[in-house]
């Protein structure tokens, strides 16, 4: 009889801890695993500003997969997944195409535009590394011309981020370091560059009590960074973006959007019901009605049953499912009960450069300054660990940074 075929699709936090997870419990006689990615590497999408600023390496953000995964035991494919055929229990891939018996689909987020007129062509996105990088190369190509060229305008060293979410303000940290070496490098003016972070709601980062707020803001705004708060970005050009209902048009040189994310598009196309972009999933991770197939990560709403809510989507959280969608399928192989996911949550910190940041942690103490920093850094190599094993964390860990 052949063995059972378990294909996990997409190697980020919920896809990589669960195939690694099922690889160290299953032995080879019990089930064929398969994994399926873009790349051949894993990238900490955690990261993601820290290469889109230029102040990390894109290299110390990503790893081989072949370095943490037994090949013994995972079958590897590169490749890009366009559909899953549910009901023929196989995936299409852009070169060829997988049957499976169970599947997990962790093909995390993409950015999120609500349709705004002109922002995804005229706009940056922090999507993976290569997006990324981009961003960081084009900025350097801005202030290079700018040394290079009488002619040019203030305006092309003008960084403007719109969104000031999670991803935003972690990103003008970020800049608030970059901009300063990058005039230096270039000989350019400070006071010349600018950095504007524009966000429709009331307040920036939401979900932290009003005092954390205060000091990530005054702490950026002192480093540089201009706020426009309340401003809901209405159209974006090839000028910059067009804010407010006096459709004031705010000039830069580059554009980034950090507005928010999405599931990926292949839920859809897959004819999975999608609710904002995403399926809802039973306690158990799985699609409702389907017996074979979990959903995780980014790709999913999983229920608090506290607060009624689903969770918000943090690599956390998708560390976390992709270890109980493994548990989950060794229980169906071995004909043991499903166990309903529990997410225990450590806490949330929002860096605001290299040596400073905000956070609530476990027990409800709040973090500023450079102690918010150190524990961002201790939860960054956490969920590298988590991923990669301690090898990892010794190769491209932030420890090396305190
Ligand atoms: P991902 O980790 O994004 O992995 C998806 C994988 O699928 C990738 O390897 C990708 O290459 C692959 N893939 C995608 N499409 C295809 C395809 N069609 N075919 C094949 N492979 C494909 N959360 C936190 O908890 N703490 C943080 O500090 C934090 N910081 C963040 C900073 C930034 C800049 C961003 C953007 C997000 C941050 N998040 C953070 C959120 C967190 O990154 C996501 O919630 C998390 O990555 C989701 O994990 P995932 O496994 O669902 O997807
Ligand atoms: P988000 O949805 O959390 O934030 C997007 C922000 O953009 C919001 O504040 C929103 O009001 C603003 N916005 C939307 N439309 C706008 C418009 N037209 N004009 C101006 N502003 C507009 O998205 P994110 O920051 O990308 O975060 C995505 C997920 O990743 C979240 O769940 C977050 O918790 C997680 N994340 C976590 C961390 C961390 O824990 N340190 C870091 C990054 C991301």
């Amino acid at each position: 009889m052949s063995k059972p075929k378990i294909v996990v699709l997409g190697a980020g936090y919920a896809g990589l801890v669960a195939t690694r997870r099922l690889s160290q419990k299953l032995s080879a006689e019990e089930a064929e695993i398969v994994l399926i990615n873009k790349h051949n590497y894993h990238y900490e999408s955690t990261w993601l500003h820290e290469v889109a600023a230029g102040t990390i390496n894109p290299n110390q953000a990503r790893f081989m997969l072949t370095d943490v995964v037994n090949p013994k035991k995972v079958r590897l494919i590169y490749d890009t997944v366009q559909e899953v055929k549910k009901d023929e229990k196989r995936v299409v891939l852009e070169n060829s195409e997988v049957s499976y018996d169970y599947l997990i689909v962790a093909l995390g987020f993409v950015s999120n535009t609500f349709g705004i007129p002109g922002m995804e062509e005229h706009a940056y996105a922090i999507e993976d590394i290569d997006s990324s990088r981009l961003i960081a190369e084009h900025i350097e190509y801005q202030f290079a011309k700018y040394a290079t060229n009488e002619n040019a305008s203030e305006d092309s060293l003008t960084i403007l981020v719109g969104g000031g979410g999670f991803t935003g303000i972690e990103f003008v940290g970020e800049l608030a370091e970059k901009v300063p070496q990058l005039c230096k490098k270039y000989d350019i003016d400070r006071s010349k560059a600018r950095i504007i972070n524009v966000e429709a709601a009331p307040s920036i980062l939401p979900v932290f009590d009003e005092d954390l707020v205060t000091y990530a803001k005054k702490s950026l705004e002192d480093r540089g960074v201009e706020f426009r708060i309340g401003a809901p970005i209405k159209e974006c050009t090839e000028e910059g973006f067009i804010v407010g209902d006096d459709k004031e048009l705010i000039k830069a040189g580059t554009v980034v959007w950090t507005g928010g994310v999405t599931g990926n598009p292949v839920l859809a196309k897959s004819g999975f019901e999608v609710f904002k972009g995403k399926v809802n999933v039973d306690a158990d991770l799985r699609v409702p009605g389907v017996e074979d197939i979990f959903i995780l990560g980014d790709c999913s709403w999983t229920m608090d049953k506290e607060s009624g809510r689903p969770y918000p989507p943090t690599g956390q959280l998708a560390t976390q499912e992709g270890a109980t969608a493994a548990d989950n399928i060794i229980a169906l192989l071995r004909n043991e009960p499903l166990k309903d996911f529990v997410f225990s949550n450590k806490g949330t910190v929002a860096s605001l450069g290299i040596s400073d940041g905000i956070g609530n942690i476990l027990d409800g103490t709040k973090l500023r300054g450079k102690a918010a920093a150190a524990m961002k850094k201790v939860v960054d190599d956490r969920s590298l660990y988590m991923v990669g094993g301690p090898k990892t964390v010794l190769k491209k860990g932030k420890f090396r940074l305190f």
